[in-house]
């Protein structure tokens, strides 16, 4: 038998992968029969969290400068930056198909006329398959799931939900500008639509125990959610957690640490969870720590080799009750 067959039971067959997870590559690949990528657009949107809707200054680690090409000044159309996108992933990664991921900010916050007009014109691009729309659980209305519910009769639609943690007291102190009941909320009026749900937590948040993250997750293994990003806490100069960080106020998570919790939390994850991100770094003119995130690789590998020592993958601790 071979070394990652051994230990109760067995790797779902439906992977179709040689992981110890769900990665979303082989998701796609799956479901598509070719490599899929996604191509991140910045649309100009702003957040809610920022200019006082939800609350003034934004989470504690958001830099708040948006995409390099807004930095830059100058933001091409959703096309623009949709062909651009797709002309490198084709020579570097071969890639046959694309998934329009508006990424920047909340990208459901604006009107719906505003809403429909980007997202038709990412879908009209040529081997679009579909979106992936990031925003906040406080952000997503019925007339825009009304809206995602009717492109997912025909496409890909992925909403994903920044979540960070389940605790209040963490949103809090994170200045979220929502709360547990929001989410939930919200997950339950995306179920039943089409539309597939991921959400995106961070590990080594200020104040949490690994018993609180590992309860972060033990939730969101029981509602109905498609898929999740995990990744550490990263502090950025210019952010309020920059500022702590820098003042020895508060330390990071170290890397042994983040990656027996992310091997805990993916053992806890149903198998059908699909891993979109189990690793994320900042922008380096800005980046403070932990230093071992930047070697996003390396944080890989340390993952799938504790998998491996411990004989375990995604799902072998999931329980649905
Ligand atoms: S919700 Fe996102 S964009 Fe808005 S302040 Fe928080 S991290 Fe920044």
């Amino acid at each position: 038998m071979s070394e990652i067959n051994q230990g109760v039971g067995s790797r779902p067959a439906f992977w179709n992968n040689s992981k110890r997870y769900y990665d979303l590559k082989s998701f796609w690949r799956n479901r598509f029969g070719c490599k899929v990528y996604k191509l991140p657009i910045d649309a100009g949107f702003t957040c809610p969290n920022r200019d006082g809707h939800a609350a003034t200054g934004g989470c504690i680690y958001c830099d708040g400068r948006g995409s390099k090409l807004r930095q830059a000044g100058l933001l091409p159309s959703v096309t623009e930056q949709i062909h651009k996108g797709m002309a490198y992933y084709t020579v570097h990664r071969q890639a046959g198909k694309f998934i329009a991921y508006f990424q920047t900010f909340t990208n459901t916050y604006g009107s719906l006329d505003q809403l429909k007009k980007l997202y038709d014109e990412a879908l009209a691009s040529p081997n679009v398959l579909g979106l992936s729309i990031g925003t906040r659980p406080d952000c997503v209305p019925a007339a825009v799931l009304d809206l995602l519910e009717n492109y997912a009769k025909t496409h890909h639609i992925w909403l994903e939900l920044g979540l960070q943690s389940i605790h209040d007291r963490t949103l809090t102190l994170l200045n979220r500008g929502h709360n547990r009941e929001t989410f939930l909320d919200t997950v339950g009026r995306i179920q039943g639509r089409g539309i597939l749900l991921c959400v995106h937590i961070i590990v080594g948040l200020p104040g949490e125990t690994r018993e609180d993250i590992l309860e972060t997750a033990r939730i969101l293994a029981r509602l109905p959610i498609q898929g999740i990003k995990i990744h550490s806490l990263l502090a950025l100069q210019g952010t309020v957690l920059g500022s702590l960080y820098e003042s020895d106020a508060i330390s990071m998570i170290s890397k042994e640490e983040y990656v027996t919790t992310v091997c805990d939390i993916l053992e806890i994850l149903p198998p059908e969870m699909v891993i979109q991100r189990l690793t994320a770094d900042g922008y380096k003119d800005i980046f403070l720590g932990p230093a071992w995130a930047v070697n996003k690789m390396d944080v890989l590998n340390n993952i799938d080799g504790k998998l491996k020592r411990r004989q375990t993958w995604q799902g072998i601790r999931y329980r649905n009750k």
